[in-house]
């Protein structure tokens, strides 16, 4: 499946036309200010791989884009329409149209324990999107086969490895047909010997032309799949640019010492 496909996510943008804007994103829990002023942007067919040390604010970034998290400021605006601005508080109907742009696949699946493997990747389609349920179900049948999983779908979560969870929660998000792809952490709960079929997933989707922002511990992969990597430390961006710069020639101190320990 690729972005150009009946499958492909709603309202796909010309070629390197950004898909995401943020703007001066903050957000604090009480006195810990988490994300202290976030640009970003993520151009149509691009991978943004946000790296960092624990605690730096990477998976927050991924939960304010989603509606998870409520911003205490910026902006966030997808395909350029209808910015959401946090300095006021957003309506319902603002948050609900910035979460249907991404989906996000989370670092333990998230997956529903009591649905079917299939019945996880239709609840988004059908119950928020309103989507015909034999359709919905067809197009999930189409991708679970795509990931190797055709064979799984009337199973249940704890039937499944690792590994397969989690490609389940990839064909989740892949059937909301998002304009971004959100992957946090998505290899970081798995066992070693797994972790490699969810990546590859993960590259396949990258060389198809999806619309994705990655936060990940794993450097080689990042330089492998990313058009742009962000070094976060501090609730700032220390450095940004491409995957070759940043994990090989990195310029600033903080960014030197967390890719020598991880590379
Ligand atoms: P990272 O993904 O870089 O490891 P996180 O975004 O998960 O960082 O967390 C950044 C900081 O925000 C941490 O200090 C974490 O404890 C805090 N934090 C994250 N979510 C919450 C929350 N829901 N309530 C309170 N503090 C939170």
């Amino acid at each position: 499946m690729s972005p150009t496909d009946p499958l492909a996510p709603r309202g796909t943008v010309p070629a390197h036309e950004p898909v995401l804007t943020v703007s001066s994103l903050r957000k604090s829990f009480g006195a810990n200010h988490v994300l202290k002023s976030i640009d970003l942007s993520v151009r149509q067919g691009e991978v943004l791989a946000l790296i960092g040390p624990s605690g730096s604010g990477k998976t927050t970034v991924l939960r304010c884009l989603n509606g998870l998290e409520t911003p205490d400021g910026g902006v966030v605006a997808f395909r350029g329409i209808h910015p959401v601005d946090f300095a006021s508080p957003p309506s319902k109907k603002q948050l609900a149209s910035l979460r249907d742009q991404s989906a996000m696949v989370f670092q333990h699946y998230n997956l529903f324990p009591h649905k079917t493997v299939l019945e996880n990747v239709i609840e988004g389609p059908v119950q928020v999107q309103k989507r015909r349920k034999s359709e919905a179900a067809s197009e999930a049948s189409n991708l679970l086969e795509r990931v190797g999983l055709a064979d799984k779908k009337d199973q249940y979560p704890h039937e499944l490895s690792g590994g397969q969870q989690q490609r389940v929660g990839i064909v989740r998000a892949l059937a909301l047909k998002p304009s971004l792809l959100l992957f946090d952490e998505p290899t970081s709960a798995l066992d070693p010997e797994l972790v490699g079929d969810v990546l590859h997933v993960i590259k396949e989707l990258a060389e198809e032309g999806w619309t994705m922002a990655l936060v990940t511990h794993e450097l080689a992969f990042a330089r492998e799949v990313a058009s742009e990597v962000v070094f976060m430390d501090g609730g700032v961006v220390v450095e940004r640019g491409h995957p070759d710069q940043v994990l090989r020639d990195p310029q600033e101190e903080r960014t030197q010492q967390f890719v020598h320990r991880l590379l």
